[in-house]
């Protein structure tokens, strides 16, 4: 965000991230008690610390902690090792973390480092897409999902949704409060992505009512309820196609071209030795999507 952000503001500095995420943190309940060795603030701030500093795993982030070399500009007192940490992050709903994302957003809208990243008359785009943080065979709860493989062995695993506000020509992006898939959606992977992709949306308007959004998709979105979603909630979107999964909407595309209705263009990519064609269809009727997986 340090990109994005012009560097004599002081509100967009990283101390005044740091700040404003420990201050979040700190609002957050904590069930263990009082008297506590290692306080929750603490330890949810080291969680950020090792994504801030981008620590190549949690091995790599615990050897820094133990020799001391963290940096003390986050404000933290005490440095859980990894399994304190565990113990004390693992009860806490992330939903209580969502205030801290929206107010990050905030403050970059105030500190005026949202309208860089704005594109196609003030539209942000915002790329949504599922990725697994935890996977096991042993270990699981009543929410993880299953994969059960040939040989009858099952994967637990948590998928969430993550989000980011992203521009074709920056380096940095603006992560929002991602949305946990799990079990309860459904017994199929895919429905339970589109209900957590429902409540994403839902939450997004709420959080963020007024910005203009155009949200950008892998094909598993590209059906009839998610589109109605996307439509009921204002957002625009541009959403990926397979062959196979959309025929109908591909025979669209070539009746319009046999009928001359499909400008192209090519874009020459150099550097990376890539042709980029591009062909435009207006007009099409909104039916036709898939209607479930
Ligand atoms: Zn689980």
């Amino acid at each position: 965000m340090a990109i994005v952000a012009p560097k004599a503001r002081k509100s967009l500095s990283a101390d005044a991230l740091f700040h404003l995420v420990r201050h979040g943190c700190a609002t957050l309940p904590d069930a263990r008690g009082e008297n506590l060795d290692i306080a929750l603030t603490d330890a949810l701030m080291s969680a950020f610390a090792m994504f801030s500093l981008t620590a190549p795993s949690l091995l790599a982030f615990d050897k820094e902690r133990a020799e001391g070399n963290l940096p003390t500009s986050d404000g933290i007192e005490r440095v859980p090792c990894d399994t304190p940490r565990r113990a004390i992050l693992d009860p806490i709903s992330p939903q209580g973390l969502r205030p801290v994302f929206k107010r990050v957003v905030r403050q970059l809208q105030r500190g005026k480092a949202l309208e860089p990243m704005g594109l196609l008359d003030g539209h942000y785009v915002l790329a949504l897409d599922g990725t697994a943080y935890f996977s096991s065979q042993t270990m699981h709860c009543a929410s993880c999902l299953q994969r059960v493989h040939r040989n009858g062995a099952i994967t637990y695993f948590h998928p969430m949704l993550g989000a980011a506000m992203i521009h074709p020509d920056r380096r940095a992006v603006i992560p929002l409060m991602p949305e946990p898939i799990v079990r309860p959606d459904g017994t199929a992977t895919n429905a339970c992505e589109r209900n957590a992709a429902q409540r994403f949306v839902a939450q997004l308007r709420q959080d963020h009512p007024h910005l203009k959004f155009i949200m950008t998709e892998d094909s598993l979105s590209a059906n009839a309820p998610h589109i109605e979603t996307l439509h009921m909630y204002g957002l625009h979107y541009i959403l990926g196609v397979k062959e196979g999964e959309h025929a109908y909407r591909f025979q669209q595309v070539q009746a319009a071209e046999h009928a001359g209705r499909v400008p192209a263009y090519e874009r020459h990519d150099r550097a990376a030795g890539l042709v980029h064609r591009f062909r435009f269809v207006h007009g099409n009727p909104p039916h036709g999507w898939k209607p479930q997986e």
